[in-house]
């Protein structure tokens, strides 16, 4: 077996963030300010546009846990949030002591069904529980129904929390995925598009909403010569020394956006003769997906019995990692005693989809080894 491992998505470092972390450490600001800091979130202003405001914080599920608390979650309250995504979209729900509703995917984008989320609006209404807020994602980076979710959240006055932890390089009719909520958030983890190390940003419609994630993520010190606290505080905000790693992330964004979009085309080539496998793709025109992660459905009836489950053997048999979606939420035993409302459409995409190796830093001969595997599992079939 070859020995070098493929890694589904791993953290693709090109030079210049060790110039700004260097500046951190030459200034001595390593901690929780500095220009680093303002600098990432600079660059990120500029990037999204919209006139939004960020602030970096320790990950994309502080982010969360902020928005919901900036949003009016209390103990008690209902969150409805998307069930086929990673579970730190809705921990942060349970952290709060609320209650999350969740919502199917439709199979368009595999985000929000509209449909099912106004049944289940209309429902906890009846009920006399409204939800709080929505949590809406762009899973794998492909934009959800930006419009159809919008005019439900109106329609109802619910605000969005806008998840995309995955799709920072996303946008839709020229907007960036990012600012479509009313708090939106991305992650720097190592294993998004982009990284710093371990992090992520709130985003904010207003100044005061950004300075008050600030103040939360900051322990809450309210003004005073001494420690003097009248709100819970956290600590949730970045470092300037991983602020400095992100800042050269951003000057790389782009060709990464690319690369990725690449890996995606690879499969689309690789797959277009094999029945039975469908590369899942943006079908609207308005939306630009970065392509996180390149995912396949495998149809077991159309492949002569070769399923998800033995193409991912298969390719971890050449040290080749993969793996299936996201498994949704209201099938977790953290989560299947919560309410869930749809049609079963992401338990099917959950059986049947695969993630691919996606990462921006993958070479002609990773990618010949990827083509090898699959080449020879379905000459064999
Ligand atoms: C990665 C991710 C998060 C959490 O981000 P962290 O920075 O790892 O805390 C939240 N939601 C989704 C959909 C993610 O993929």
């Amino acid at each position: 077996m070859n020995d070098k491992k493929i890694w589904l998505s791993s953290p693709h470092l090109e030079g210049n963030e060790q110039k700004y972390v260097q500046e951190a450490f030459d200034t001595n600001w390593i901690s929780s300010e500095g220009s680093n800091l303002v600098g990432l979130e600079n660059d990120l202003q500029n990037y999204l546009g919209q006139n939004c405001f960020v602030g970096a914080l320790s990950s994309g599920t502080a982010a969360i846990h902020l928005g919901l608390i900036l949003l009016g979650v209390k103990a008690g309250d209902e969150v409805i949030c998307q069930s086929m995504t990673f579970s730190a979209s809705a921990n942060p729900i349970l952290y709060l002591g609320a209650t999350p509703v969740f919502i199917d995917s439709e199979l368009d984008t595999w985000n929000l069904c509209p449909k099912a989320l106004e049944e289940a609006v209309l429902d906890r209404m009846a009920k006399g529980r409204k939800p709080k807020v929505i949590i809406a994602v762009h899973l794998y980076g492909v934009p959800y129904k930006i419009e159809e979710i919008r005019e439900i959240a109106d329609k109802y006055e619910i605000p969005i929390l806008e998840d995309s932890a995955e799709a920072i390089g996303s946008h839709y009719k020229g907007q960036q995925c990012g600012t479509f909520g009313d708090i939106g958030i991305l992650s720097f983890n190592g294993n998004k598009v982009i990284t710093t190390s371990g992090g992520g940003v709130i985003i904010t419609k207003n100044k005061e909403l950004k300075d008050k994630a600030l103040f939360l993520a900051t322990q809450s010190r309210d003004e005073a010569p001494h420690y003097q606290h009248s709100e819970i505080g956290y600590n949730y905000r970045m470092s300037n020394v991983c602020a400095g790693i992100g800042r050269g992330q951003m000057e790389v964004l782009e060709p990464h956006v690319t690369l990725r979009r690449k890996m995606h085309d690879f499969y689309v080539d690789l797959f277009k003769e094999v029945p039975g496998i469908t590369v899942f793709k943006t079908t609207n025109e308005d939306c630009f997906s970065n392509y996180w992660l390149s995912c396949i459905m495998v149809e077991p009836q159309l492949t002569n019995g070769i399923d998800r489950e033995t193409v991912r053997l298969a390719l971890e048999g050449e040290n080749i990692e993969s793996r299936p979606l996201w498994k949704p939420m209201h099938l977790q035993p953290i989560f299947e005693k919560y309410p869930y409302y749809g049609n079963k459409v992401s338990e099917t995409l959950f059986e049947k989809g695969l993630c691919l190796p996606s990462s921006s830093n993958l070479t002609d001969e990773d990618r010949a080894r990827i083509s090898e595997v699959i080449i020879r599992l379905f000459q064999h079939k």
